[in-house]
């Protein structure tokens, strides 16, 4: 019988997973739910072939917890003669404690779950499969893997806000995320863009959630996120960096309440908020509306200033990287932000641009361009294998 590692990463209403051969890591098999609650869809496939997911139709209704109990219960089924040696879990949050993977008991779990007000829309949604699995297999070894822990070779200074010192002593700090993403784009750095990997490198992770890492050497050195994941970027649902005076007037002159300051913030804003149509950048491109335009242009000048902060923490620029939903298959984005970036000497060769790359920038310029699919799956099953090696 062979083993895998099984690798869970559940969002607010969708979660995603994938089956590795604990061996050679090859993937075995992947699979998502999505709008959990809702109706929910579930897609598995194993190699190139779609598994019809037996038991499927009476989840429709389900929660988090249902669909795990059918998880663990199908796997066998779907890859006979195997058992699940391991877990590994995505979790957003690893505060400063964690800066690295850690095996999770009671007592880890409930450091974790104090962190949940950090990061109200992913750490629970995290945290809950980790539960439901200490249920159903109790002595199977689950291994948390942190967004935050890449960025903790940070300097101090990107960490700091300008608030009272006894704020970073409670760890009001920034912290950082998507770093499991940033940890696979640095592995596959040197065999991608050669000497240039060692050097001034800015990483754009752009999908729903978007954000945007400054890498010397391969290690993060500041980030757009800060203390949650609201922070930087414009986003697809969320607004990005925001004069905080918005939060205090919105509250004191129009009567929000932190419910609604929060709901307004995390998912009413961003693409979605300035479209008034959409979050999916396939959608507002393809929409005719000013606002929609509108959105888009916002999006790539807020990302190319972002672009010029992280320079500056650099020192330079040599490589500006491209990864997930939008940064990897909308070459319409990657033209209209690397359009503000020529004075950091950005040219993009259209052609390059429109085949995806790797390379996407012309040659001879003081900064080059790329485009790198991220795997941010693969790095939890490495380490879940190195932990329980
Ligand atoms: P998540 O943060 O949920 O993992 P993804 O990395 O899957 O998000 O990215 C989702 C985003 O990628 C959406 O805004 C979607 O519009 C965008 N996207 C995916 N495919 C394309 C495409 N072919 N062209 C433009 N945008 C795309």
């Amino acid at each position: 019988m062979s083993e895998t590692v099984l690798v869970l990463n559940a969002g607010s209403s969708s979660l995603k997973f994938a089956a590795y051969d604990i061996e050679d890591l090859s993937v075995r098999l992947r699979g998502s739910v999505s709008r959990i609650g809702d109706g929910a869809s579930i897609e598995v496939t194993r190699g190139d072939d779609a598994i019809e997911p037996s038991g499927a139709s009476s989840l429709a209704d389900g929660d988090h917890a249902d669909h795990m109990r059918w998880l663990l219960n199908s796997i066998g089924d779907w890859l006979p003669e195997t058992r699940v040696a391991a877990l590994g879990h995505r979790v957003v949050h690893g505060g400063q404690a964690f800066s690295e993977p850690v095996r999770v008991d009671a007592a880890i779990l409930e450091k974790l779950d104090a962190l949940s007000p950090l990061a109200p829309s992913h750490q629970p949604h995290n945290l809950a499969p980790i539960r439901a699995v200490a249920d159903i297999w109790p002595d199977a070894p689950q291994i948390a893997c942190f967004d935050t822990s890449f960025h903790r070779t940070q300097p101090r200074l990107a960490e700091l806000f300008a608030l009272p010192r006894r704020f970073a002593n409670q760890g009001v700090l920034r912290y950082g995320f998507h770093g499991l993403s940033y940890d696979y784009i640095a592995g596959r750095t040197p065999s991608v863009l050669g000497d240039v990997a060692s050097g001034r490198v800015v990483v754009a992770h752009l999908g729903h959630g978007a954000s945007m890492c400054a890498m010397k050497g391969g290690r993060s050195v500041a980030t757009t996120m800060g203390f949650t994941a609201l922070d930087g970027l414009m986003m697809g649902k969320r607004c990005g960096a925001l004069d905080p005076g918005v939060v205090l007037h919105l509250m004191e002159e129009d009567g929000l309440s932190l419910t609604d300051v929060r709901t307004l913030l995390y998912k009413e804003s961003g693409l979605c908020g300035v479209s008034g149509e959409s979050d999916d950048v396939r959608s507002l491109l393809d929409s005719e509306t000013p606002e929609a335009a509108e959105a888009l242009d916002l999006f790539a000048y807020r990302a190319a200033r972002e672009i010029g902060s992280l320079a500056a923490a650099l020192d330079g620029l040599d490589a500006l990287i491209f990864t997930a939903g939008i940064g990897e298959n909308s070459a319409d984005m990657r033209r209209r932000i690397c359009a503000h970036c020529g004075w950091l000497g950005v040219h993009i060769d259209d052609d390059a641009n429109d085949s995806g790359g790797p390379m996407i920038s012309k040659a001879g310029g003081a900064a080059s361009a790329w485009v790198i699919p991220t795997d941010e799956e693969i790095v939890i099953a490495r380490a879940v294998k190195k932990a329980i090696d």
